[in-house]
């Protein structure tokens, strides 16, 4: 299979892309933001100290996000690839990615970059509900739950993330800008560029277009 890299500022769409990865590919994803938010969930002592960051629209320090990351990706389900929504954010992180990933040097590794104008992605983000249960993302316009605060999928409570207000979102996006062209000049070639202003339908294609996998 392949691991596969999904850069982009928050709201630009990975996590809904890495949904349609998963069933498209049968490959497992790992979301960073999930597994912090698990630990803020479960008040550990991680979840404590990540969530002052997350909440000012901080990075959560990498020592912390590495060592989660690493932890996480043990599970053998992980061992012929994965999906990773979140990670990594900067070159540090980029490159302690690759010295983990040298152990499977025979696996491809797909580097995407989904291309979001701010204006849409404050649009996107804005609206977003997620919910409490069953973690299935709503949008108040673009795609709204039938009753109000209410999952279609599950019956769970919508909850707006902490990190979704706008001062925050502005916030992230100007932490996402500052760490990104180091990312890229670590990535060099390897980074295909994705414009993510697109319908997610038309966003999928093309990604699948650069994948040489075999379902
Ligand atoms: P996300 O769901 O990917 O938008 O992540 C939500 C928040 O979790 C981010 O704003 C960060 O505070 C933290 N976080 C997630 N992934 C990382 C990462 N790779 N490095 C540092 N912080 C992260």
């Amino acid at each position: 299979m392949a691991f596969i890299i999904l850069l982009g500022p928050p709201g630009s769409g990975k996590g809904t892309q890495a949904k349609q990865l998963i069933d498209e590919l049968s490959l497992p994803a790992i979301s960073t933001g999930d597994l912090i938010r698990q630990e803020v969930a479960n008040d550990s002592p991680i979840g404590r100290t990540a969530k002052s960051f997350m909440s000012q629209g901080q990075l959560v320090p990498d020592n912390i996000i590495i060592e989660l990351f690493k932890h996480s990706i043990k599970q053998p389900k992980f061992s012929n690839g994965f999906i990773s929504d979140g990670f990594p954010r900067n070159a540090e992180q980029a490159e302690s990615f690759d010295s983990i990933l040298s152990a499977n040097k025979n696996l491809p590794v797909y580097v995407f970059l989904f291309e979001v104008s701010l204006d849409t992605l404050l649009e996107r983000i804005l609206g977003r509900q997620v919910c409490q249960t069953c973690n299935h993302i709503f949008h108040k316009k673009f795609n709204p739950s039938k009753s109000i605060d209410v999952c279609d999928n599950c019956g769970g409570v919508l909850t707006t993330r902490i990190d979704d207000s706008e001062p925050v979102v502005r916030e992230r996006h100007s932490v996402y800008l500052e760490k990104l062209n180091p990312m890229l000049n670590y990535y060099g070639s390897r980074v295909i560029k994705i414009n993510a202003m697109q319908a997610p339908e038309v966003v999928f294609q093309e990604v699948m277009s650069h994948l040489a996998l075999a379902k």
